[in-house]
């Protein structure tokens, strides 16, 4: 017995089909009218020639930080990385609201606008101890599966330069953090071995995955990225450790960036980009040609950082695609396969690559091709996670509205 109909869409710009769905995974694709529901009170929704997408991954964001569904923030300039962290600090101890409450109400704007999984850098420092990783494991669970969520111990202030954050780190892995994160271990740390050592040694002692933020452009951030190779390999931690944002990839030469993304693939790194405004955006193509995975991640959303950002993974696609110069459809899919797929993979969920046995995570948008629902970046009709409807039109369906 079917758990679900989806009448009258297309899927891959073709159609119309119908799609049942059992059991949390696509059934059957057939031509329209095909498929009858066994049972009349299996749901049926009518795509009205809707296009499916594949659910979508953030594969790199910060909803501790996030000031969601409070009030606007008026943000003074900042000069230097110094001053956006402290900024960080203080707008994060101002706040009134807990870190669960906001935390779940961003949670539900990515399953809104079509998000399955995320990856959050949760903030450990001995200023807020484990209260943010505890809030973010808190506002993942209020979602009831609704959204798949990594957290990942981030040390936002340095481990080395702030004492105590290397033992927070260790108690963060049991307290709702399954992976250990870095912080630019020189620039920040100033101390690339130190911290290094640190946090390698607590994903081998622990049997965790690594995810190290790496603002470093240049020599100095090649640098590091090599020694992140050379302690991958070391440890046997291929596929295992994301280098987030990377910067320095950006400062290549053509020679460089073909010796030193070789040597990413084949330690099994990811590379996690945010497409942020004037920062460098990595050449996303160019590394996925040589074998490197690239996911996609919002980086802050509505924090001290930035007023950007808004949890919508098909927009945050957009602006990858908008800021790597997409023009041919297969450049705009390939923003969408890196949104959606390299971020599942990232993450641990099995590819909705809408095919009979995927898992049924799927989409429903008015758009006639995937290509141009990355440029129209509408909001979804319907959001299907696990085989059940979660949102319509933008809002949540099976999940409470409020705590
Ligand atoms: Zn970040």
């Amino acid at each position: 017995m079917a758990s679900l109909l989806v009448r009258n869409a297309r899927i891959h710009g073709a159609g119309p089909v119908d799609v049942e769905v059992r059991e949390g995974r696509i059934a059957a694709v057939s031509g329209s009218a095909a498929a009858v529901p066994a049972d009349p009170a299996t749901p049926v929704i009518d795509a009205g020639g809707g296009l499916l997408l594949p659910t979508l991954v953030d594969g790199h964001c910060h909803p501790d930080k996030t000031t969601w569904g409070t009030p606007w923030v008026s943000r003074t300039s900042a000069e230097t990385l110094e001053d956006l962290i402290l900024s960080d600090v203080a707008l994060q101890v101002s706040q009134e609201t807990s870190v669960r409450e906001r935390s779940r109400d961003l949670f539900a704007a990515y399953v809104a606008a079509g998000a399955r999984g995320v990856r959050a850098h949760v903030d450990v420092a001995p200023v807020y101890g484990l209260d943010n990783i505890r809030g973010v494991a808190d506002a993942a669970a209020d979602l009831d599966g609704a959204l798949h969520a990594e957290i990942v111990a981030f040390p936002q202030l340095g481990v080395m330069r702030t004492p105590g954050t290397a033992a927070l780190l260790r108690d963060a892995l049991d307290a709702g953090a399954t992976i250990v994160g870095g912080i630019d271990p020189g620039g920040i740390d100033g101390d690339l071995h130190g911290q290094l050592d640190v946090v390698f040694g607590l994903a081998t002692e622990r049997d965790v995955d690594v995810d190290i933020h790496l603002h470093d452009g240049g020599e100095h951030g090649v640098e590091q990225v090599r020694e992140i190779i050379r302690r991958t390999r070391a440890a046997g931690w291929e596929r295992r450790v994301t280098i987030g944002h990377a910067f320095c990839y950006s400062d290549c030469d053509d020679a460089l960036l073909a010796e030193l993304g070789e040597a990413t693939a084949a330690a099994g790194i990811t590379l996690a980009t945010c497409a942020l405004g004037d920062a460098p955006v990595m050449p996303v193509q160019r590394l996925r040609e040589l074998g490197v995975r690239v996911v996609l991640g919002s980086d802050g959303v509505r924090d001290a950082w930035s007023p950007f950002g808004n949890g919508d993974m098909l927009d945050r696609t957009h602006l990858l695609a908008w800021s790597t110069g997409a023009r041919t459809d297969a450049d705009l899919e390939a923003c969408l396969d890196v949104a959606a797929h390299a971020g599942a993979e990232l993450v641990g969920l099995e590819s909705a690559d809408l095919r009979v046995g995927s898992p049924a995570d799927f989409m429903i948008v008015a758009a006639e091709v995937p290509a141009q629902a990355v440029i129209d970046r509408p909001t979804p009709q319907y959001v299907v996670r696990a085989g059940r409807v979660v949102a319509r039109d933008g809002a949540l369906t099976a999940i409470p509205a409020t705590l």
